[in-house]
């Protein structure tokens, strides 16, 4: 057969445990019988990170940076349970964290719609894509305790050190208690809503923000500005003619919009509010086996994951020889996603045709009863009984149907 060629290489990220078998399977069965795949290969499984001291994980995010585009299958981020088991020379940090610090994205995740699957909110019928910023609030926090009859202020020093301006956040003459001192830059807000609204212009799709302005009139107000601001010099027009739309509100006007929508549409949410909401959107869709993810840069880098780790327990059984029922779906559009952006940043609508092919017979498959373990007590479809396959069986059975 004749096999797609491609011009420029996709980054491929190679990484550990299930996800690392998953991973070669996807590649012999479903990509390299189609596709002369060319990539620029670095592996980030947790054994050549200990060997490289990291090294390989600042490379191939320099790597995203030269190409474009990466593919990264699950990895793990060690704790001190895995230096024990791997040996480590350290405790290395998430990979995740070190490439989105060179890239300075944003990651957007959106569920995969299958019919028979349906979402635990009933009226959902389109995807909501979440877009987190991944910088500031309390996740570079500094906090303390006070002590009863101390005094706690906010003091800003300029750039000689001497004292500005100060206000008391309280006095604690009533007892002891808690601070919390959290900040943001304009210009990582500013990165993540050009991020934001360029990703929802690519996916036609409009956009929903939500911050609390009301009772934070100088902090999240600076968020619901600076999305203002860009959107209307930047953006409007643009949307305008795709017929599109921006809407900032409160995010618990947001929230309670969320759940009586149909979805259809990126919901942009302060770091957070993200981190609680991705989880709670996952989670209503049905399977984290069925949630992708892409870390977009604001220069236009694109790095696609599935947005589950690297199922653990699965792999341990598939040591011992037992045969396992692990979900590929996430790590496939990890695969499609990259190979369609190649292909469109190259013109080379073969390889976009291809992705887009894999995607429709990986959801047939699903559609027609044949999937992975984790989806079964979920799909719900009149005269189809659903039919187990192991993780095997089951990427043969997306391969009939390219
Ligand atoms: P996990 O690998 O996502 O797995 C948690 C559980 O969710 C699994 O045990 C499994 O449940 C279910 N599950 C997740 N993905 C599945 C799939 N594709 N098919 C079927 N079931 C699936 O999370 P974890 O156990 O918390 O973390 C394991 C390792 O992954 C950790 O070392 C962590 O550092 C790493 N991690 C990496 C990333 C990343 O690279 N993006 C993200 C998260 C975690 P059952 O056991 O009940 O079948
Ligand atoms: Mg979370």
């Amino acid at each position: 057969m004749n096999r797609i060629k491609m011009k420029v290489p996709v980054v491929e990220m190679d990484g550990d445990e299930m996800t690392r078998v998953l991973w070669r399977w996807i590649k012999e069965i479903l990509i390299e019988p189609y596709v002369d795949l060319k990539t620029e290969y670095y592996d980030l499984g947790l054994p050549n990170r200990d060997a490289t001291d990291d090294e390989v994980t600042v490379k191939s995010a320099e790597a995203v940076k030269k190409y474009g585009v990466a593919v990264k299958c699950a990895t793990i981020t060690p704790n001190a349970q895995r230096v024990e088991e791997y040996k480590l020379k350290k405790m290395w940090k998430s990979p995740n964290g070190t490439i989105r610090r060179i890239l300075d994205g944003t990651v957007f995740r959106a569920p995969i719609i299958v019919k028979g699957i349906t979402p635990y909110v009933g009226g959902w019928k389109k995807p909501i894509v979440l877009g987190r910023h991944a910088y500031g609030d309390i996740y570079n926090s500094v906090e303390d305790r006070i002590g009863a009859g101390e005094k706690a202020y906010l003091v800003v020093c300029g750039k000689d050190g001497g004292e500005i301006r100060r206000q008391l956040i309280h006095d604690f003459s009533d007892g002891c208690g808690i601070v919390q001192g959290v900040h943001n830059l304009d210009g990582s807000v500013a990165a993540f809503a050009r991020s934001c609204f360029n990703y929802a212009l690519e996916n036609n799709l409009p956009v929903w923000m939500g911050a609390k302005d009301t009772i934070s009139k100088i902090y999240d107000h600076r968020f619901k500005d600076i999305f203002n601001e860009i959107y209307e010099n930047e953006f409007k027009r643009k949307f305008e003619s795709a017929g599109l739309y921006f809407m900032y509100t409160l995010i618990d006007d947001v929230v309670a919009r969320v759940i009586r929508s149909d979805g259809g549409f990126l919901w942009v949410c302060k770091n957070y509010d993200g981190d609680v909401m991705s989880d709670m959107v996952a989670t209503a869709y049905g399977s984290l086996g069925m949630m992708s993810s892409v870390l977009v840069s604001p220069d236009g880098m694109y790095e696609y994951e599935a947005a589950h780790g690297t199922v653990t327990r699965h792999y341990y059984k598939h040591l011992e020889g037992q045969e396992t029922s692990t979900n590929s779906v996430a790590t496939i559009w990890a695969w499609t996603g990259a190979l369609k952006k190649r292909g469109e940043l190259d013109g080379n609508s073969a390889l976009v045709e291809f992705a887009e092919r894999l995607e429709r017979a990986t959801v047939r498959t699903i559609e027609e009863g044949y999937m992975t373990g984790d989806l079964i007590p979920l799909f719900k479809a009149e005269g189809v009984t659903p039919v187990k396959l192991n993780s095997q069986e089951f990427l043969k059975a997306i391969a009939e149907r390219i």
